[in-house]
């Protein structure tokens, strides 16, 4: 398939910032701004927000066409989970995406594999968008092991995903050595292990199907770097950190993704 017919999401992952206060401020700048913005059907822009700010950024997003996500979803839709949020929740406050295994998570709050699957699984049956990510610690790199792992990440992720749910997966590839360091991928590496994730989609689902995959890059993108990135054969959007917290960078990224 031709990239230019695949769909391209740029993604905000704001992180542990903007709480329910502060949400409805920066959502309206950003909204103000993606109004002026030419826009392509073709792209998805959304901002994944902490839990507790999805509804006032559900509000304050209204009809400006930018999408809403939150950071992780539990497996299951009710029950006694102190603390978890499910993909019903999360669709009834008005989000239409969800992050899963953010390395973030992985790292620091005991993520798995299984997990992952799990949550995608209850996320898609549910009704949300998923973005899967997948990606190499720095140590897994110098051992060279890049590809094997993160194959194996991403045929775990989707055990049980039939090819007819992929149109609400996103896969995000997040090498964890390049996630808020100010590190990049070169655009070169980045859109070959990309390349490496699409072809290990065909593998258990066909070429066919893995073509119409959208595959994201994340890891220190900003306004300097998004065009030679998105430009990248297999690279079809961004996931994006830290510039998703000063509107002028992650518009720029926008624009930069618009073709
Ligand atoms: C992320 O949080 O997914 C991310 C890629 O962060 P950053 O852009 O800050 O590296």
């Amino acid at each position: 398939m031709d990239k230019s017919k695949r769909r391209v999401v740029i993604a905000g992952n704001w992180k542990m910032n903007m709480g329910p206060a502060e949400t409805p401020v920066y959502a309206a700048t950003l909204a103000g701004m993606y109004a002026g913005v030419k826009k392509d059907a073709a792209v998805d822009v959304a901002v994944c927000v902490p839990f507790i700010s999805v509804t006032a950024a559900a509000a304050a997003l209204e009809g400006s066409g930018i999408k809403l996500g939150a950071q992780n979803v539990h497996w299951e839709n009710k029950g006694a989970f102190t603390g978890e949020v499910s993909p019903s929740m999360l669709r009834q406050a008005g989000a239409e995406y969800a992050i899963i295994g953010h390395s973030e998570r992985r790292q620091y709050f005991g993520e798995t594999d299984a997990g992952v699957n799990r949550r995608a699984l209850a996320a898609l049956a549910g009704g949300l968008k998923v973005i899967i990510c997948v990606g190499e610690r720095e140590d897994e790199r110098d051992a060279g092991i890049t590809d094997e792992l993160v194959a194996m990440q991403l045929k775990l992720a989707l055990r049980g995903v039939a090819e007819a749910q992929l149109s609400g997966v996103v896969i995000a590839y997040e090498p964890v050595w390049a996630i808020g360091t100010g590190r990049t991928a070169t655009a070169e590496e980045a859109g070959r292990v990309c390349g490496v994730i699409r072809r290990t989609a065909a593998s258990l689902y066909g070429k066919a199907a893995a073509e119409g995959l959208t595959i994201q890059y994340g890891g220190s993108m900003n306004a300097a770097n998004a065009a030679e990135l998105l430009a990248q054969r297999d690279v079809d959007g961004g996931l994006i950190g830290g510039a998703s917290l000063k509107a002028e960078d992650f518009m720029a990224i926008v624009r930069a993704a618009m073709r």
